[in-house]
């Protein structure tokens, strides 16, 4: 056996010895977790009465639909729509940006925000549609303070971890002990961001990075926790993760965003969970440029569940869609266009109950 292997083994052993005879639920918020649970079979090395589940950890799946509507009515009122591929195919209230696209609308995909700058050289405006967690955010509030060209702004959909990991704990019907928390965000924010969970509600929290010995050892810190009956924060991904997070990061948000109340798809409005463009930078914020009309709009659309997935009260196979109406060729619901979705996930990997 190699040393790999090895460890994996003794980690699952003692996760074996420390989980509480009658289960132990834990909670993860990241896709990028999930994809390695499911491509390293970690839930088969596990011992069965440790769960482990997913909550919103897809920016493009939360991304609400009246914000898609959003930036589709932009690109059919003339004006340019760069976003990142995965958000071209989610659905709005009643087409995507692709079927937008489709209509001959100008709307492109790009990997960076300076890649949508570049192309305001090329047309009269430009909207870059913003989205992600406090990972991305970041690099937005770095262009934004830069200086922008006259013709572009930014839609911004940002969404942060915390206040939705808080909102998980207040809906009724999700269950579980304790918190994975995702290592990319937390090196942006710092392992004190979570402080709330043990202070406030005795709930046990650890970082974890995305290798499989890291997620299996952070699940043995979890589960040790438990067992003593204690409840703190600790930081399993060290190598990349400290208390106090990236000060420049964060600085540059404070300078740029201001905090929001703000909804998430299928689950609603999480209180300080948004970022809206500080009033000094209005000129560069596409809802003050532009008067932006969408009234009514639709999240969840018949059939789909991507509401209790996204709060982790329901399994990709839960969904009767699953698999046969729903693939990610042709998805009925964001969390099957998302490579960070937990549909998309588990179709992809094969994931089972
Ligand atoms: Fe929605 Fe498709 Fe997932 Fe079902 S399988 S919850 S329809 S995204």
């Amino acid at each position: 056996m190699d040393s790999k292997k090895e460890l994996a083994k003794s980690f699952s052993n003692k996760i074996d010895d420390k989980c509480p005879k009658d289960g132990l639920k834990a909670l993860h918020v990241c896709g990028t977790h999930e994809q390695s649970i499911l491509k390293h079979g970690l839930r088969s090395i596990i011992p069965g009465r440790l769960e482990l589940k997913m909550g919103p950890g897809c920016p493009v799946c939360v991304t609400p639909a009246k914000e898609i509507d959003e930036a589709i009515w932009l690109a059919e009122n003339d004006v340019t729509i760069a976003t990142f591929g995965d958000m071209l195919r989610v659905p709005g209230t009643d087409k995507s940006l692709f079927d937008a696209r489709s209509k001959g609308h100008d709307v492109r995909m790009v990997y960076s925000i300076e890649e949508a700058i570049k192309i305001s050289n090329e047309v009269d405006e430009v909207v870059f549609f913003g989205i992600g967690f406090e990972t991305t955010a970041p690099s937005n509030a770095a262009a934004v303070l830069n200086g922008l060209p006259n013709n572009f702004s930014i839609l911004t959909s940002h969404r942060l971890i915390p206040p939705a990991m808080e909102a998980l704990l207040n809906i009724e019907g999700v269950d579980f002990d304790g918190f994975i928390a995702p290592g990319h965000v937390s090196t942006i924010i710092g392992t004190k961001s979570y402080n709330v969970f043990s202070q406030k509600y005795g709930m046990p929290v650890v970082v974890s990075g995305f290798e499989a010995l890291d997620i299996l050892y952070a699940l043995l810190k979890l589960t040790e926790q438990v067992d003593a009956n204690t409840s703190k924060v600790e930081n399993a991904y060290e190598r990349a993760v400290n208390e106090e997070g990236n000060p420049k990061a964060l600085e540059m948000l404070d300078k740029v965003f201001k905090t929001i109340d703000a909804d998430w798809r299928g689950i609603g409005t999480i209180p300080g969970s948004g970022l809206e463009i500080k009033d000094e930078y209005s000129r560069y914020d596409a809802r003050v440029k532009y008067d932006i009309d969408i009234e009514d709009s639709r999240d969840i659309h018949p059939g789909c569940m991507c509401h209790l997935i996204l709060t982790a009260r329901g399994k990709p196979t839960d969904c009767s869609l699953f698999a046969k109406e729903c693939t990610p060729q042709d998805p009925r619901g964001p969390c099957m266009v998302s490579r960070e979705g937990e549909c998309n996930i588990w179709y992809k990997y094969g994931g089972k109950d």
